[in-house]
């Protein structure tokens, strides 16, 4: 996507270790207009499915997911990171993060996730495929059926994207990186 990757070499700081910062645009300050057409691009991808769900985990994969959910007209239904004592029947699972470097709970509520739901899953980084992992997990308990993964940003010299495909995940990543070195990025192709 032409359009995410020049922005991403405008406005995206890259640190040796393998970090890419997008905080001016998708993880902390946000452009609405750019969102809309990382979901215009989403929706053109997964145009063959027939999606009833759109499941995302907070807080970054929220945005995107919400815009999908309004291209697609569907629910959104977002996994939390903290389980709220109002919830009484849930799926849990745990996630390690990277970026953070701990391992936390993550859950959905039994109410918005079932086996009539075939979901897919949408998030802003893949790196090392934890969080979709841990997701993939819940949906599993739920019964639902998973149909692909979109991420906006693939760190495809992380192993997520392999550990995925292992499990016959379908994925499609708007922007794949091959490398980020101290304010160098580059793109897989
Ligand atoms: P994974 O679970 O695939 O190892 O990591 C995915 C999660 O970690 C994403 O949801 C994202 O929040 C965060 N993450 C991983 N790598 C990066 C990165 O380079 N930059 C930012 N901003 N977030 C990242």
């Amino acid at each position: 996507m032409k359009l995410l990757k020049d922005r991403i070499l405008k406005d995206g700081k890259s640190f040796d270790g393998g970090i890419l910062k997008v905080d001016s645009f998708i993880n902390h300050q946000m452009d609405p207009v750019l969102m809309k057409a990382i979901a215009a691009e989403f929706v053109k991808r997964f145009s063959d499915l027939n999606i009833n769900k759109i499941i995302t985990i907070e807080a970054s994969g929220i945005a995107p997911a919400i815009m999908v959910g309004l291209e697609l007209n569907l629910p959104v239904v977002f996994v939390k990171k903290a389980k709220p004592k109002t919830m009484a029947d849930f799926y849990a699972s745990q996630v390690y993060s990277y970026t953070k470097d701990r391992t936390y709970d993550v859950c959905v509520s039994s109410q918005f996730l079932n086996e009539n739901d075939n979901v897919i899953f949408i998030d802003d980084f893949l790196a090392n495929g934890n969080a979709a992992l841990g997701v993939k997990d819940l949906i599993k308990q739920s019964g639902a059926n998973l149909l692909g993964m979109g991420f906006i940003i693939e760190k495809s010299f992380q192993e997520g994207r392999e550990r995925l495909l292992d499990q016959n995940i379908r994925i499609e990543s708007l922007v794949r990186l091959k490398w980020l070195g101290d304010d160098l990025i580059e793109f897989v192709d």
